[in-house]
């Protein structure tokens, strides 16, 4: 779904965000006319890949896979999806026909937006869109582990009730709760805008050498976003 303005005056240092996570190397896509994220994550002691959001353009995510793997479709081993957003989940099918039967990870809350997203899909893609509902369920606390790597779940609600954040080996992948100088919108389908904000100060209480990359928009840093990004300065309302 499309989200609030993004700033893109001042760009991200790649290679210095890149220094801050070197057990995982970070590929970013831009996909859908929603320009939401695709990042591949591959585990750099065993090469074994994890798609986070696979939101349109399948055959893009495909031969980036492609060429990360050097041909080896099998070492993709999961695909999480952040929360249920068409321009997050759209490719999932894409995916699957061509790679096998990849497990999908991805919070509960979010089954109901998968399965609904069809209209959604009609306004904004320029193809079928086919839903693909989740193998594994997620929730705070549980462990996304793929090769040697393995990331952390935070239940970030707010943006969308199913919103799910990945934590660790220094980067943070937050979904459309946290952009860089801004926030995921809390209008949609139950969203809320009190959760949204709990969500937003607890990312930003993680360590601040944290890389961050959002569902939208350019990287950043959990310090940079402390200090510049004026939604953590105000507080949502009780409700
Ligand atoms: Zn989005
Ligand atoms: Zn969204």
């Amino acid at each position: 779904m499309t989200e609030t303005t993004i700033a893109t005056t001042e760009t991200a240092d790649t290679a210095a965000l890149t220094a801050r996570h070197p057990a995982i190397a970070v590929t970013r896509l831009e996909v859908s006319p929603l320009k939401a994220n695709c990042y591949l994550l591959r585990c750099r002691a065993t090469g074994d890949v994890l798609v986070v959001d696979a939101g349109a353009d399948g055959d893009r995510i495909l031969a980036a896979i492609a060429a990360l793997t050097g041909g080896r479709r099998e070492l993709v081993r999961l695909i999480v999806n952040t929360h249920g957003h068409v321009d997050h989940v759209a490719a999932v099918a894409d995916l699957r026909a061509a790679l096998g039967p990849v497990p999908v990870a991805m919070h509960p809350e979010g089954i109901e937006l998968v399965e609904g997203n069809g209209p959604d899909a009609a306004r904004f893609l320029d193809h079928p869109y086919v839903p693909v509902l989740p193998d594994r369920l997620v929730r705070e606390g549980d462990e996304i582990a793929w090769g040697a790597c393995s990331l952390r779940v935070i239940e970030t609600p707010g943006h969308s009730p199913d919103g799910i954040s990945l934590y660790g080996h220094g980067l943070v992948l937050t979904g459309d709760t946290l952009f860089r100088r801004s926030v995921g919108a809390w209008k949609y389908f139950k969203g809320h805008k009190a959760d949204l904000f709990a969500s937003l100060h607890r990312l930003v209480a993680l360590p601040p050498e944290t890389a961050v990359y959002p569902g939208h928009g350019e990287p950043t840093t959990v310090g940079e976003e402390r200090a510049e990004n004026k939604y953590v300065q105000v507080q949502g309302p009780a409700s």
